[in-house]
């Protein structure tokens, strides 16, 4: 929770209560939740914290770079306390979303320029059936 409050000062975020539990909740959960999976997970702990408080909070905590965005999925933002760049695959059977830890051909953000083009960010979103899934069939 100490370190989780000293990365909350030097965003400049007030480090309160329920900014603390949610961060705490995306540092210990990497399975890139939803917003409303980080409400109904916070709610038992902070049972006073409103729905919009979350959205507002996450959406701080993108707006400062504390967490990433992914779109992976077409139709809900997921959330990831990784902020570094990594890839993702997608688990079609069951929608988990998997960490991809394999270097990108292109190289990194911030070091490569691809047809004229500064690259800042690489996102890799990969489809398919997990492993787990796999085993069951
Ligand atoms: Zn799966
Ligand atoms: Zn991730």
């Amino acid at each position: 929770m100490k370190e989780l409050k000293k990365l909350l000062d030097e965003k400049e975020v007030k480090p309160t209560f329920q900014r603390l539990s949610i961060l705490k909740y995306l540092e210990e959960n990497r399975e890139h939740p939803t917003a409303d999976m980080i409400y109904e997970y916070i709610r038992e702990k902070v049972p006073t914290i409103s729905k919009t408080t979350v959205y507002n909070t996450v959406h701080k905590f993108l707006e400062k770079g504390l967490i990433k965005e992914l779109t992976i999925t077409g139709q809900e933002a997921r959330y990831d306390f990784v902020t570094d760049s990594h890839h993702h695959f997608l688990c079609e059977k069951c929608g988990t979303i998997y960490d991809i830890d394999i270097n990108c051909p292109h190289g990194l953000p911030g070091q490569n320029m691809v047809r004229g083009h500064k690259v800042e960010e690489i996102h890799g979103y990969f489809k398919g059936i997990c492993k787990n899934c796999l085993q069951k069939n």
